[in-house]
């Protein structure tokens, strides 16, 4: 029998507190969330919740506190839950372990986990990669987990998944719950990855203008849709010819970086292809912020959460950008 039952009971309540105090006003001044006044005094705290500041708005004539209109706001669970459980996000943990890990319940956990996998996308708004950049792409299956309206089994219309069951032959479609994920890897450091519906040659065009600064210089395998891309310096190597690097054209950057997603997304067990987006751009995340160790990046998700403009958008899951730049299904799903 364990002394303890769960890690954050070693977590002092204050001391949560004033970190979450700070994370809220590091970078902010200290402003009524309901009207945006300056016009603040202070309003003592709660009994409740110690060490959790209360402020009065002179121009609303109502109070606030540290985590009014944020991802945390109104949660009955200790903050020490909220940090650990951002921290075992970004060590790529389901929302099934976390849930044991934190002791709340798997359905707390799921959507703690959605919210906060949104205000970490809020870090990759309109990123473009640069310099010279290579490109891959796979398939993933992803079907229709956790989808069936009431809970319990929703009729798939199809023979179940076998393991080792041999896929169609060609290449995958989000029809057949085969969508491509392409990577935009720049040797400079950062990545881009996109989960799109097929992989034409209009899709990957529009991936790549969103990805891409014009004229990068683009190296890739020498699939039709690559070869058709407008707007950049493009070569490639033809794999079918055995032909993996021809001097600095390769992408093996790329293919590392799938041999990276592919473990990552194994964790979850199946995916349903309407997450799938939002499991990749997480994924991006923490790749695009690897140099620092998983609590730094906790902390970056949690200044986030904090802010009430972010935490609004992140509850709607607005910030997931795949499907809909490509295929206006994303609007009917959210
Ligand atoms: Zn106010």
């Amino acid at each position: 029998m364990a002394v303890l039952s769960h890690l954050h009971q070693l977590f002092n309540t204050e001391q949560c507190q004033a970190y979450i105090h700070t994370l809220r006003w590091k970078d902010r001044p200290l402003q009524c969330p309901r009207c945006q006044s300056h016009h603040i005094g202070h309003w003592g705290t709660y009994q409740y919740r110690p060490g959790c500041k209360r402020y009065w708005c002179h121009s609303g004539k109502r109070t606030f506190n540290d985590l009014t209109d944020t991802l945390l706001h109104q949660s009955k669970r200790p903050l020490a839950y909220w940090i650990l459980a951002t921290f075992l996000l970004c060590l790529a943990c389901s929302s099934r372990r976390i849930a044991r890990e934190v002791g709340v319940h798997v359905r707390t956990s799921y959507r703690w986990c959605w919210w906060l996998r949104n205000a970490a996308l809020s870090y990759k708004m309109q990123r473009q990669v640069e310099g010279t950049v290579e490109a891959d792409e796979f398939y993933h299956t992803a079907g229709h987990k956790g989808q069936a309206k009431h809970g319990g089994k929703k009729d798939l219309g199809r023979r179940a998944r076998g393991r080792r069951k041999k896929r169609e032959p060609g290449r995958g479609h989000y029809d057949k719950d085969r969508p491509a994920i392409i990577a935009w890897v720049s040797r400079q450091g950062s990545v881009v990855v996109h989960t799109v519906k097929d992989f034409t040659v209009k899709t990957v065009q529009q991936a790549a203008d969103l990805a891409v600064q014009a004229g990068s210089r683009l190296y890739t395998n020498s699939a039709s849709s690559y070869r058709a891309l407008q707007g950049y310096v493009h070569e490639f190597v033809n794999h079918t010819k055995k032909e993996y690097a021809r001097g600095e054209v390769h992408e093996n950057r790329a293919e590392c970086l799938f041999s990276l997603l592919k473990p990552y997304l194994r964790v979850f067990r199946g995916i349903s292809k309407i997450n799938l987006p939002g499991y990749v751009g997480f994924f991006q995340f923490l790749r695009n912020f690897r140099h620092q160790n998983a609590f730094a990046q906790a902390e970056m998700i949690l200044q986030a959460a904090l802010d009430p403009a972010i935490a609004r958008r992140a509850r709607q899951g607005e910030f997931v950008t795949c499907f809909d730049h490509f295929d206006p299904l994303q609007t009917a799903i959210n």
